[in-house]
């Protein structure tokens, strides 16, 4: 469902991608290690679209990206292929459930009722019932992410994306964000994961892929990559993180 073939990209001279290849079945989650710097984020941005790749192909939920160029197209694209960030930027000035039901409505043109109960079951899911009223400046940085989570669920994609999106919490509320995901992936949402939480990954991820300078250089189950990396670069990763 997600398939990354040999694709390079530079930002003028810094060639930031230099050969990624990655295939993500349907129902699974791979999750996505690497040193800073090393190329995860804009991995992801090529799935969705929000880079322009320079070399190879990009498949994601149906849509051969690397061929997009409208901006009709990519819109269609980030409907069935979600991304959410360390930064969650939910809007301020509307409640918990204007911020779920604000996509559907907007771009799917859906009824308000039909938005309305799927946003309540929504926040249900991601353990948020109760808090419909809420406005974001209220929730901890946990629920508010698990917020962003809801919304980007609401337009039902076929795939998601997740960019560190623990890394700017309070660690009392990285947990309920982490069960979230680990739910979703229960239920086969297809899943890369960016993360820094190794024992969350080692759980969750079907396939583990590890970025170094632009390269995957090396991937496998989370058994055989966290107790028997092969690669020099991931063991010496490793052997700082865990
Ligand atoms: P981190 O763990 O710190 O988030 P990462 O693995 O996600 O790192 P990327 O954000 O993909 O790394 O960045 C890889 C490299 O590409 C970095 O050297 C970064 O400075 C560079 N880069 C990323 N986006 C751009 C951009 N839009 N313009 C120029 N350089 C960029
Ligand atoms: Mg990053």
């Amino acid at each position: 469902i997600v398939s990354v073939r040999d694709v390079k990209k530079a930002f003028g001279a810094h060639q930031v991608l230099r050969g990624v290849s990655l295939e993500v079945e349907k129902g699974t989650a791979a999750a996505l290690i690497g040193p800073s710097g090393s190329g995860k984020s804009t991995i992801l941005r090529c799935i969705n679209g929000l880079v322009d790749i320079d070399e190879g192909e990009v498949h994601a939920a149906g849509h051969a990206v690397h061929t997009l160029h409208s901006d009709k197209d990519r819109i269609a694209l980030r409907k069935d292929v979600s991304m959410v960030f360390q930064q969650y930027n939910l809007f301020p000035h509307m409640t918990v459930l204007e911020n779920v039901m604000l996509a559907p409505i907007n771009v799917l043109r859906q009824s308000k009722d039909e938005v309305e109960a799927r946003a309540v079951e929504l926040l249900a899911k991601v353990r948020l019932s109760g808090k419909e009223k809420s406005f974001p400046g209220q929730l901890s940085g946990g629920q508010q992410q698990r917020v962003a989570i809801a919304r980007s669920l609401a337009m039902r994609p076929g795939v998601m994306l997740f960019d560190e999106v623990t890394a700017a919490l309070d660690p009392e509320t990285v947990k309920e964000v982490l069960n979230t995901i680990r739910d979703l992936v229960a239920e086969g949402m297809t899943s890369i994961l960016v993360t820094h939480e190794m024992r969350f990954a080692r759980e969750v991820a079907h396939q583990v892929f590890f970025t170094d300078k632009g390269l995957i250089v090396e991937s496998g189950s989370p058994k055989e990559f966290f107790d028997d990396p092969r690669d020099p670069r991931t063991r010496e990763f490793l052997s700082h993180v865990l």
